[in-house]
């Protein structure tokens, strides 16, 4: 069991306001009660009460500085421990030396996320609850951040258990028939098994497409800005951004790595990724930079596909052409304040007009035919509804495509007409998977559901 107490500053430091020094463990009401000076003492406080008073000097016992301190008991607090949280007058000064007689006491510093992972230890959030609560801490846009204010209240969790229920109930009339083996695994039964297979992986299936908008959401759509040397990468990523994050050369090559950048284009958050030239080259240096510019274009929702319209095609182009193929893509014609050298009918083959944009980063021409491309690509996929849960964390992801892929074999078996309790793992197998996410694992209990929830057997 949790036995320490831990502080930290629950607040962001700075020169205004009131910041809020959070104790909690089970010895946090006494610990802070040693150095705390008021008509009260806090051990005889009731729970949920304000109290004002000072932070004493326990050598001097000298005041140190005016506080109104809160107590919570457990398991009324976000920890479900005891909780006191002192409330000092702003300032970095005032506020480290309140923090600083505290850790004299025997309280130590909370490590990052230590009072979330408490209150999972405690009981009182489950998994995907605490994950929010560290997408929140991330979280870079208003959006994003009341999609994980959602999920830590609970609202996954809520589809989680509605699914894992239904999968429960789907087990529990299985089990009549593993147990009653006179019932024949007719049509009837199969038929339920597929109907509540289904069931779930539809559920699945519309949580699983809030993943691709909540990882947008949280870091922007992940954008690769891929050509050859020398054809613009670099400076359109500057102009994108407004200012001159990335060395901009005559020189080929000079782009080594990948240089991420975030922007906004028509409200719309992207992670720019400037790639070095792919191309196949003997500089070691530069084959870094080339084998990272591969995985940017794996990694990338979008691809900014940059030419030189000022010079003939490149064999490497075409290759290029070829290698995305099927992907988002937007094609970029560069320096026409140039003659056109360029055979736009090869390009045609690959892409159609509504995806080629004509500009001039240098003159500064097609910008914003650029970013009406961007957000034209953006909204007319189906990024709709603004209620639903957003799953929006990789380890929900791949759970859910685990439990969808058992819940499909459950599903196929019921059909075939395979025996019964064969079926039966592949649908615990699901209901587990789901678990997970939840942090409920205990696989052991499954039966004592069961049998707590449907009076099985009598
Ligand atoms: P990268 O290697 O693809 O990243 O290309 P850079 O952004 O480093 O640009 C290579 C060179 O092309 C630089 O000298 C740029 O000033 C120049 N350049 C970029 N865009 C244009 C353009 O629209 N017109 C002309 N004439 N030159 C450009
Ligand atoms: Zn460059």
């Amino acid at each position: 069991m949790i036995s320490d107490t831990i502080a930290a500053i629950a607040t962001a430091v700075g020169e205004a306001g009131i910041a809020v020094i959070r104790v909690s463990g089970p010895e946090a009401i006494p610990e802070v009660d040693r150095i705390f000076k008021s008509r009260i003492k806090l051990s005889d406080a009731e729970s949920h009460t304000v109290h004002y008073g000072h932070i004493i000097n326990p050598q001097t016992k000298e005041e140190v500085e005016e506080v109104l301190v809160t107590v919570m008991r457990a398991p009324r607090s976000f920890t479900m421990e005891n909780v006191v949280e002192v409330s000092v007058h702003g300032g970095v000064i005032s506020v480290t030396r309140v923090m600083g007689i505290l850790l004299q006491q025997n309280i130590r510093l909370a490590e990052p996320g230590e009072f979330t992972k408490r209150a999972f230890l405690n009981g009182r959030i489950d998994l995907s609850q605490a994950e929010a609560v560290i997408d929140l801490i991330r979280s870079k846009s208003d959006r994003a951040f009341s999609i994980a204010l959602k999920q830590v209240k609970g609202d996954l969790s809520q589809q989680i258990k509605k699914q894992r229920f239904t999968l429960i109930e789907t087990m529990a009339h299985i089990e009549v028939n593993i147990d009653y083996p006179e019932h024949d695994v007719d049509s009837l039964t199969s038929s339920f098994i597929k109907d509540k297979c289904s069931e779930v992986m539809e559920g699945i299936t519309k949580l699983l497409k809030t993943a691709e908008e909540g990882k947008i959401l949280r870091e922007g759509i992940t954008t690769a800005i891929i050509g050859r040397p020398n054809v613009g990468k670099s400076s359109l990523l500057n102009t994108l951004a407004h200012d001159n994050k990335a060395i901009v050369t005559d020189i080929p090559g000079t782009t080594r790595d990948v240089i991420e950048e975030f922007v906004t284009i028509n409200n719309i958050p992207l992670k720019l990724l400037d790639t070095a030239g792919i191309r196949e080259t003997l500089d070691i240096v530069e084959k870094i930079g080339v084998e990272r510019s591969k995985n940017a274009v794996n990694e990338a929702d979008l691809i900014l596909l940059v030419f030189d319209a000022s010079q003939p095609l490149h064999e490497d182009e075409l290759v290029l052409m070829e290698q995305i193929r099927g992907r988002q893509c937007i094609v970029i014609m560069n320096k026409i304040d140039l003659p056109s050298m360029i055979d736009m009918d090869i390009v045609k083959r690959y892409f159609n007009e509504e995806s080629i944009v004509r500009m001039s980063v240098k003159a500064q021409e097609g910008i914003d035919a650029l970013e009406n491309a961007i957000s034209q690509l953006f909204f007319s996929g189906n990024l709709e509804s603004n209620d639903l849960t957003y799953v929006s964390n990789v380890r929900h992801i791949a759970l859910l495509n685990k439990a969808k892929q058992s819940l499909q074999d459950a599903y196929d078996a019921a059909d075939q007409f395979i025996p019964i309790d064969m079926i039966q793992i592949d649908v615990r197998l699901a209901w587990e998977q789901l678990g997970e996410i939840i942090g409920d694992t205990a696989g052991d209990s499954l039966l004592d559901q069961i049998f707590s929830q449907f009076c099985l057997g009598k």
